[in-house]
């Protein structure tokens, strides 16, 4: 079974964009994928129709073998987002925001509080688990929304443009806890426009461009060709 297998996702939006025309896509379980391609390439709605925040036009999207149609309750469950812009409220504070995720997923509060700690330790974080959001950094609101999304311990996480306008050395630190959590069994997904960022982590690479998957391959394979 793959992590998430997507057949012939088409997604035209009611402003009459095509923005995908017709993806295809498998991400084998414990993967490191990226999703690469310039702006509006359609990585973001390719994410937002795996984590049904997106209606499909067409197509067939299976996350661990959950059809989003058919089973869309377990295909959620699957999931782990980090959405690009930031959307927990600001005045909540860290503990607050993700002891309150658990709780969507209905997760039982005692084990909540024992993963929020554990989660906002490795993100270093954990001393701030008292302030409102709003207090955080830029580098540190991602970290405080990559905490949250592993809540209800998914088996994908999927990251949009997880490090845009993070500074390198946040990014590094960033990349450092994405390889660890991976190499415990998680797979990953994040779209990038960084080809450098998909190299330092990605096993596995799509390469999308006006909607349409131009390349699909080992990362290795990329770079021998480049
Ligand atoms: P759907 O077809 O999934 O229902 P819509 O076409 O209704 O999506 O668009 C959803 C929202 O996104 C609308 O409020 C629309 O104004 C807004 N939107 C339109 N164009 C863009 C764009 N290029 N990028 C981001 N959001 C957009
Ligand atoms: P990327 O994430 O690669 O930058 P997107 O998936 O955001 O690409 O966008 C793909 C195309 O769809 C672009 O042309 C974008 O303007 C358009 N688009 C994205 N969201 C919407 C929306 N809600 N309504 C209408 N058009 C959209």
């Amino acid at each position: 079974m793959y992590a998430l297998e997507i057949d012939g996702l088409k997604k035209t939006y009611k402003s009459g964009v095509q923005a995908l025309k017709g993806i295809n896509l498998t991400v084998e379980q414990g993967d490191f994928f990226a999703l690469l391609g310039p702006n509006g390439a359609g990585k973001s709605t390719t994410i937002g129709v795996i984590s049904s925040l997106v209606n499909k036009s067409e197509g067939k999207v299976l996350v661990s073998g959950h059809s989003i149609d058919d089973d869309l309750i377990a295909a959620k469950s699957c999931i782990g987002l980090v959405p690009q812009e930031f959307n927990f409220n600001q005045f909540e504070t860290l503990q607050q925001i993700v002891v309150n995720q658990a709780g969507y997923y209905g997760v039982p509060r005692h084990i909540a509080k024992e993963r929020a700690e554990k989660y906002l330790k490795q993100l270093e974080l954990w001393d701030k688990r008292n302030s409102p959001a709003r207090s955080l950094s830029g580098g540190m609101k991602r970290r405080l929304m990559i905490a949250r999304a592993l809540m209800h311990e998914p088996k994908i996480l999927i990251l949009d443009e997880p490090t845009a306008g993070v500074d390198i050395e946040i990014r590094r630190s960033m990349w450092t806890f994405l390889k660890k959590i991976n190499e415990q069994g998680i797979t990953i997904i994040l779209t990038t426009h960084y080809l450098e960022e998909a190299e330092m982590l990605c096993r596995n690479i799509a390469i999308i461009d006006k909607g349409t998957i131009v390349e699909n391959t080992s990362m290795k394979a990329l770079l021998s060709k480049l």
